[in-house]
């Protein structure tokens, strides 16, 4: 085989394989939406007697998902067996455009009887971490791996996290933070798909789909262990500089 024509084959099979990942994507994307049924039709489109493009009424109406839409369809969730015995679903709450996006384990008590993520005491050492980086908890969004608080505070069990976690996943594709602040193992374990400690994982920046993704130590470990605290500030201000603060 000549240069060029071996360097056109290269190519050639080049282009066939990135065409395979695009198409591949595409495939995991859709059944990311259709999982949560959440697929939004994109309006029809036709063409006016001027030769205009003009929306066709019935299509106008038809909207992408919102974090509203969302809410909504997680509130019915029984998809696992903690629909039995949650008092409320925690969803997540703050800015739904949030540029800093803090990520926990699961509702305990306190959020299952409010339906509001970290209100007890671990939430309130949270809220303290935010305003020492100069944000407000309102400025913020915090969510967790799970909407539904687990029996006893016992840790997630792998299928609740595996069917969980599409709700959070499509709630950052919404809000489209550019940080993510993973708290503890759970959180970390599960967004960056490793089973690396989380005393290694913190310290530093991960990427996950364009975004930062923060690991840093739980609340709730804090409260425990006060020694934990120095790292976690180490964590917020790197987070800080990167909001550019
Ligand atoms: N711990 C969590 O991980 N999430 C909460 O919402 C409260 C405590």
């Amino acid at each position: 085989m000549s240069n060029n024509s071996f360097e056109r084959a290269e190519l050639l099979n080049i282009v066939t394989r990135v065409k395979a990942l695009v198409k591949a994507q595409k495939e995991i994307a859709d059944k990311g939406d259709l999982m949560l049924n959440l697929s939004y039709k994109r309006p029809n489109k036709r063409i006016n007697k001027k030769g205009q493009q003009a929306l066709t009424k019935s299509s106008s109406s038809v909207k992408r998902p919102t974090l509203k839409d969302l809410h909504k369809k997680v509130l019915n969730c029984r998809k696992c067996a903690l629909h039995k015995s949650r008092t409320n679903i925690v969803f997540g709450e703050g800015n739904k455009k949030a540029k800093l996006l803090f990520i926990g384990e699961a509702p305990g008590f306190e959020e299952d009887k409010q339906g509001l993520p970290f209100v007890g005491r671990a939430g309130q050492l949270l809220t303290k971490i935010i305003d020492s980086i100069g944000f407000k908890r309102e400025d913020v969004y915090i969510a967790n791996i799970l909407k539904c608080r687990p029996p006893q505070n016992r840790n997630p069990l792998p299928k609740e996290v595996k069917t969980c976690t599409p709700y959070l996943i499509k709630q950052i594709e919404l809000i489209k933070p550019e940080v993510i602040c993973a708290l503890g193992t759970f959180a970390a374990q599960t967004i960056l798909a490793t089973t690396e400690p989380i005393t290694k994982l913190r310290g530093r920046f991960h990427i996950w789909r364009d975004i930062k993704v923060m690991p840093t130590y739980h609340p709730a470990y804090l409260l425990r262990n006060s020694s934990g605290k120095r790292p976690v500030w180490e964590d917020m201000k790197k987070i800080r500089q990167t909001l550019h603060f």
